[in-house]
């Protein structure tokens, strides 16, 4: 018999433990002035007080899983905002660096990240709760230690909705506005203007990324980083600690595949990361650190939301594949400082490919709704080739495509006009049926008609196949972007609306179709829809 979940408490009567810092070197200082931290994976710090912090949402999934209950208690909102430290709670932030954009950067850390505490639930699993937004760190470098509204609502629904698209994500607890101002120049263009400021509480087993192994690799500092190669596979892989000794290949290998399960789920439902530098790489290939992502509205494997890499394109929704394998070589770089043959690591990397292997084209006969085999791997993926260089033909709203193609009639004898009807509504030309544009689009469909008739499942199976890949809602820029309008406004309802309709990203419901519909004209060229900087 299932035990009964235990029943939800009060913030402070939760079980905290810190076993992050219990078991790693820290960093003897405990003043919070930015500098280089050897020899240590975190410094204990304090979180800034807020001055006025205001509520703006609970996730109640996510306090859930805590075991916390959902009510709002003066003690709850003062935590949340990095007021109160709770007895037991031992804050700290964490060191790492990374490879941003393709060069080391060096010493990076949580600079305005706190990890709170990690809650043990009655079940024994323990999930850290970390606060974005709540002050300097050590390694807040010249930054401010701050989080704006815009940002922080951003991580909050995209994390959850990733979550219920079933996409391997850290979740997001809470929002609190902060009642303080923070300064931001949205655009790098020389325009800094006042924002209001908030933090949000993430959840997840762990924060750690590539970069917290990279920076001991990268100093040489080989003691630190058995440690924490020690500590992670104790915690979170502890299959793969053989006789108290770490199986490294095993270990990368695992992350290879995670972070590869990942990447296929960002690629499945249009998701572009944004930033996919090695310091924003989850070793438990969660996807992490919500910035400027964004959500693919015209099928375009080359888009990226981020102005900050509109020059190189590095993290370019097509590209997102080859880059999680150029962070995982990172990664597989730092563990071979531990080794003196470094050929089973290398061949660990295959992992990542070899999954890929698998999960890219089942990913791709879901969306089709095809029975994927091996006698037909070679057609299908000359089928989906073709779809993608129809789809570039005229402007197509990936959703709205593969989530209308179930409902295509693929019978033979049927009219290309007639199959062509569902898929209209995905065109953001509504003169592109008449000029001609969506011809190579048309002659994708007979070819694709074809290819479904002939397969082992019924009309009835493909589309219930592919009902379950492609999702009706995701949260478009351009929704999100009208619910921070909303809350900065003082309006908490379209936010909690908009979660709402996340929760259930596969089931169709009338009422909702404002949050299927494809981005309107005014959104096209809107900062914060189209267009994001890191600024935040
Ligand atoms: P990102 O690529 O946005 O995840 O951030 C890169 C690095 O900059 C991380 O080490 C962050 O902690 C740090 N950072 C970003 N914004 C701020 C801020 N407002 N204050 C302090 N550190 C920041
Ligand atoms: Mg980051």
């Amino acid at each position: 018999m299932n035990e009964l979940p235990a029943a939800p408490r009060p913030l402070e009567a939760l079980s905290f433990d810190a076993r992050f810092v219990t078991s790693l070197p820290g960093d003897p200082a405990s003043t919070n002035q930015c500098r280089q931290v050897h020899r240590a994976c975190y410094s204990l710090v304090t979180p800034t007080p807020a001055s006025a912090p205001r509520l703006r949402a609970l996730v109640p999934e996510v306090a859930a899983l805590l075991e916390l209950s959902t009510t709002e208690t003066p003690t709850l909102v003062r935590a949340l905002a990095g007021n109160l430290v709770v007895d037991g709670m031992r804050p700290y932030a964490a060191c790492d660096g990374g490879h941003q954009f393709g060069n080391w950067a060096g010493q990076l850390g949580d600079g305005r990240a706190i990890t709170l505490c990690e809650v043990v639930t009655s079940r024994g699993e323990r999930l850290e709760m970390q606060l974005k937004g709540a002050g300097v760190t050590p390694y807040s470098r010249r930054a401010d230690g701050r989080a704006v509204l815009r940002s922080s609502l951003r991580e909050l629904v995209c994390s959850e909705a990733m979550h219920h698209l079933g996409v391997p994500t850290t979740r997001a607890l809470s929002l609190v506005t902060t009642g303080d101002d923070v300064m931001r120049d949205i655009l790098y263009d020389g325009h800094p203007a006042l924002e209001p400021g908030a933090v949000v509480c993430r959840v997840a087993p762990t924060f750690i990324r590539f970069g917290n192994f990279e920076i001991h690799a990268a100093r040489g500092d080989v003691d630190t980083l058995r440690a924490l190669v020690h500590f992670t596979l104790r915690e979170h892989f502890p299959w793969l600690l053989v006789g108290g000794e770490p199986d490294l290949p095993g270990f990368l290998a695992e992350v290879a595949r995670r972070t590869a399960r990942m990447v296929v789920g960002w690629m499945r439902v249009g998701f572009v990361h944004g930033v996919m530098n090695t310091d924003n790489m989850s070793i438990l290939g969660l996807t992490i650190d919500y910035g400027p992502y964004g959500w693919l509205e015209g099928f375009d494997p080359d888009w990226t939301p981020n102005t900050t890499d509109a020059g190189g394109r590095r993290y370019r929704f097509g590209n997102q594949p080859r880059v999680a394998q150029w962070n995982l070589t990172r990664f597989a770089e730092a563990l071979a400082v531990l080794v003196d043959d470094t050929s089973p690591l290398a061949a660990a990397l295959g992992a990542y490919t070899d999954e890929l292997r698998v999960l890219e084209p089942q990913m791709m006969a879901d969306k089709l709704g095809l029975t994927a085999s091996p006698e037909r791997a070679e057609e299908d993926d000359g089928l989906a080739t073709a779809l993608f260089s129809a789809l570039a033909a005229t402007e197509t709203d990936m959703t709205l495509f593969f989530r209308r193609l179930a409902d295509v009639d693929v019978a033979s004898g049927v009219s290309t006009e007639a199959r062509m009807a569902p898929l209209l509504v995905a065109l953001y030309d509504e003169h592109a049926p008449r000029s001609g544009d969506v011809e190579p689009l048309a002659r994708w469909l007979e070819r694709y008609a074809s290819r479904a008739r002939d397969d082992a499942a019924s009309p009835a199976e493909r589309r219930a196949r592919m009902n379950l890949a492609n999702p009706i809602y995701v949260p478009r820029n351009y929704l999100v972007h009208e619910v921070i309008e909303a809350v900065t406004r003082g309006d908490d309802a379209p936010l909690a609306r908009l979660m709402d309709v996340l929760r259930a990203p596969y089931v169709e419901r009338p009422g909702q179709e404002a949050y299927a519909a494809k981005r309107p004209d005014w959104a096209r060229h809107v900062p914060g829809c189209s267009m994001l900087s890191c600024s935040s």
